[in-house]
């Protein structure tokens, strides 16, 4: 197995202390010291990759140059890419309460979208089987026209759209796992029958816009219904709950799309130790969410799997969990699901059992 890397080695340079301290600090986001995507995040994972070993395993990506912008333009509009340039090539600033540019942020997003149009080449050309692209700011709550929820560009729906220019891949299958919902992401895509997106995600923890709260009735608009699927669960679920999901919807959803590549909102932040998080996950359930996506991607993709980084904000639990990601990737073994034996009667797994029932009964990809 080839496993290709990919980080901006420049990420550092998108940082709220870069940012002119003359700007207004009127908010709980801009008084937080360190903001909670700060470059640590991703300096940790590295760091432990390369102690651990890992790093000498992968096919690490180093890029020739940054990508045309025309790649981001194929997904946002021209008006939040020059906003977001302004900003990064003055003194930065706050797009909204918790999301900033800071001075060399253009820079950071741009290297970042080369880096995920190089990992998706490596995959096409069959150079690697699969892609990690540990990028930050995470990306999947921007939308057409703006940046929002620490998210200046949405670095899945560029990788998607990117792959979708070359002629085998018709369709592919965005699993998003982080503990937010991707709006941008579903507002992005919502309308096409070329991405279905497959959302598993806390209930009512990223809201903003009424008619993409996560859901579960939102399965897509126009030519596109049918083509979203939203899980939004209650707070304390736990591995087996998202192990459920993913065996019990997110196996027969890809058994009838038959995805080409399957690309992974891979964020952390449901992770029992996160600070955002009302979940219970641990390391153990990142690893088997992933293997039910490679056991997915052996069958119908040709094994062509990404994964994106999104949230995650404590860093010791991060770390692990990206770790546990790699260790499913780079396992040679033949994938084998491990079977749902647990059964429980607790309150949580009864509305986690109806949920899916609902969408099983009531989802136009199961009728
Ligand atoms: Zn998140």
């Amino acid at each position: 197995m080839t496993i290709a890397l990919f980080y901006p080695e420049n990420h550092f340079l998108h940082d709220s202390n870069r940012i002119a301290k003359n700007n207004l600090y009127n908010n709980y986001w801009q008084t937080l010291q360190p903001h909670p995507e700060n470059p640590d995040r991703l300096t940790r994972v590295l760091t432990d990759l390369q102690q651990t070993g890992y790093l000498d395993k992968v096919k690490i990506l180093h890029l020739p140059s940054l990508c045309s912008i025309y790649d981001i333009l194929r997904v946002h509009s021209t008006d939040l890419l020059q906003k977001i340039y302004q900003l990064s090539s003055q003194h930065g600033g706050w797009i909204t309460a918790g999301t900033y540019v800071s001075p060399g942020s253009f820079d950071t997003i741009q290297c970042s979208a080369a880096g995920i149009g190089g990992l998706i080449s490596e995959i096409l050309c069959e150079r690697a089987d699969n892609a990690f692209a540990l990028i930050r700011p995470p990306g999947h709550h921007a939308t057409t026209r703006e940046s929002m929820g620490f998210c200046l560009v949405n670095n899945v729906a560029i990788g998607a759209t990117c792959a979708l220019q070359n002629s085998d891949i018709k369709r592919i299958l965005i699993v998003d796992w982080d503990l937010h919902h991707g709006n941008g992401t579903q507002e992005i895509f919502e309308a096409r029958r070329d991405v279905m997106y497959f959302s598993v995600h806390a209930q009512n923890t990223y809201s903003n816009d009424p008619d993409r709260k996560g859901d579960w009735k939102e399965m897509g608009v126009g030519d596109g219904i049918g083509y979203s699927m939203n899980i939004p669960l209650p707070a304390g679920c736990k591995d087996i709950h998202y192990i459920t999901v993913f065996h019990k919807l997110l196996i027969p959803l890809a058994e009838t799309y038959q995805p080409n590549l399957i690309i992974i909102s891979a964020g952390f932040d449901a992770h029992s130790d996160d600070p955002f998080s009302c979940m219970q996950i641990t390391t153990f359930g990142y690893r088997e969410m992933l293997r039910v996506c490679r056991y997915i991607a052996k069958r119908y993709c040709q094994n062509r799997l990404l994964l994106i980084l999104e949230g995650g904000y404590n860093l010791n639990a991060l770390s692990a969990s990206v770790q546990a990601c790699f260790d499913v990737l780079l396992d040679t073994s033949t994938i084998k699901l491990t079977p749902l034996t647990a059964h429980f009667e607790d309150n949580i797994s009864i509305e986690v059992n109806g949920l899916i029932n609902s969408l099983r009964g009531n989802h136009p990809i199961f009728r």
